[in-house]
């Protein structure tokens, strides 16, 4: 066992926050971040984070395999980003207008996209959604959505998964398929009505909480496309969450399938607030017709972070880094599930990994995996994937393994060993 696997861990600041936040926060936290979604052994509370490593407010040291859930790609506090972040910060950053890195963010994000012309910039995944599905409304004049089900596109009322709240009438015109099945989406559009749908969602591989992902079917991308122009619709691509991890113009280029517009967040700025809307040259006027904007919109200092992120992820490589750390992961993961005879389920791209256990009912082997992972070192999550960053090293690595063979010796404890010798189904 490492060091960091081994550390006796406290919990006396986090649970004084934790009882804080419970006499002024809605549930004490609310949101994909609540702990109280996780098993115990997770801190609520974070104190501060450097490469790929973070520290709970107690001071307990965690290899951290969610990257806030997405935004860390180059590792926290990377240099390049927080010094042209600093930069910026030092002329402004919410003025009475936008500043000029504006213009340098927007002419770097069409240069690199291949499917953009343009950009609009917002605060998060939801606004650049949102953004994406005004302007392909506004360019066709319908109002229909067709989107996968249980895809997650943001927390407004059309894709919210969980719309207390919210009135059936603002989910009206939302149609759903199943990945990956072009009949079905046929079927969708049909009961729309092919006239009626204004844009057809997809993200780049089914990346759905909760679920064993899904790369996506070269058939079914191509056939998306096609069903699109067949009917005058955007095809949209919801890239909040696997944005510049997978290929640096846009996720669907090594297929050749390129969306009307597209849809930014997460690791566009290694953490710093921003969202984006990317879309082609026949949507800019309906993009430029709808009014969409917002107090923080125009940050300065989070488009600066958004140029270094976007610069330094090509010029080091970072998808390959991510690439190769998270094979280490999964190799890794692989040798110990065949070690302990606990037969495990990896899904999805390497740098964002999906781990489940075969049959494993209400999620009980992954809770009890991620809390024993969470109390020797390594942050990652029961039911929602993992990512990876540029800047996990071999050693990090080595360090999450360490952890995450004491996970294994826990299932295999309480649940016993599966009849497969080989760990895998
Ligand atoms: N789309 C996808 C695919 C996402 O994963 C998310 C966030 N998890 C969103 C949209 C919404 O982004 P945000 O939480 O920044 O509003």
């Amino acid at each position: 066992m490492t060091e960091l696997a081994s550390r006796e861990r406290t919990r006396t600041a986090d649970n004084a926050l934790r009882a804080r936040a419970a006499r002024v926060i809605p549930n004490g936290m609310y949101g994909h971040l609540s702990a109280r979604l996780l098993p115990a052994d997770y801190p609520q509370f974070y104190d501060r984070g450097r490469g790929a490593r973070v520290w709970d407010v107690d001071g307990n040291e965690y290899v951290d395999l969610m990257c806030s859930f997405g935004p860390m790609i180059l590792g926290y506090a990377h240099a390049g980003v927080e010094q042209a972040a600093a930069a910026q910060r030092e002329h402004g950053d919410t003025l009475s207008g936008p500043g000029g890195v504006m213009v340098e963010l927007a002419e770097l994000l069409t240069s690199r996209v291949e499917h953009a012309d343009w950009a609009m910039f917002a605060k998060n995944g939801t606004d650049a959604t949102s953004l994406c599905l005004a302007t392909a409304r506004a360019a066709t004049g319908r109002d229909g959505v067709v989107m996968a089900r249980g895809a997650y596109h943001g927390w407004a009322a059309w894709s919210n998964l969980r719309p207390i709240g919210m009135p059936a009438q603002d989910r009206a015109n939302v149609y759903t398929y199943t990945y990956n099945d072009l009949a079905s989406v046929q079927r969708a559009v049909d009961e729309a009505g092919a006239g009626n749908v204004a844009a057809v969602f997809v993200s780049p591989f089914r990346h759905d909480a909760g679920h064993d992902q899904e790369l996506v079917d070269p058939a079914f991308a191509r056939g998306l496309r096609a069903l699109c122009d067949s009917i005058g619709a955007a095809l949209v691509m919801d890239e909040v969450r696997a944005g510049f991890r997978l290929h640096h113009g846009g996720s669907w280029e090594p297929l050749g399938v390129r969306p009307d517009l597209s849809a930014w967040s997460k690791a566009i700025a290694n953490g710093h607030p921003i969202g984006a809307a990317l879309g082609s040259e026949a949507y800019r006027a309906a993009a430029g017709q709808i009014f969409a904007t917002g107090s923080f919109w125009y940050q300065a200092v989070p488009m600066a972070a958004s140029v270094a992120t976007i610069t330094a992820l090509r010029d080091e490589n970072a998808i390959a880094a991510m690439e190769k750390a998270g094979q280490q992961l999964r190799d890794g993961i692989a040798r110990q599930s065949a070690e302990h005879q606990v037969a495990v389920l990896q899904t999805g791209p390497v740098q964002m990994p999906n781990l489940s256990f075969p049959g494993d009912e209400n999620f009980a082997k992954a809770s009890l995996f991620c809390g024993t992972a969470a109390a020797h070192g390594a942050l990652l999550h029961p039911r929602h994937n993992w990512f990876l960053s540029a800047a996990h090293t071999s050693d990090d690595i080595d360090q999450a393994l360490a952890a995450t063979d004491e996970a294994f010796r826990a299932v295999r404890g309480q649940f016993g060993p599966d009849e497969s010798k080989d760990g895998t189904r």
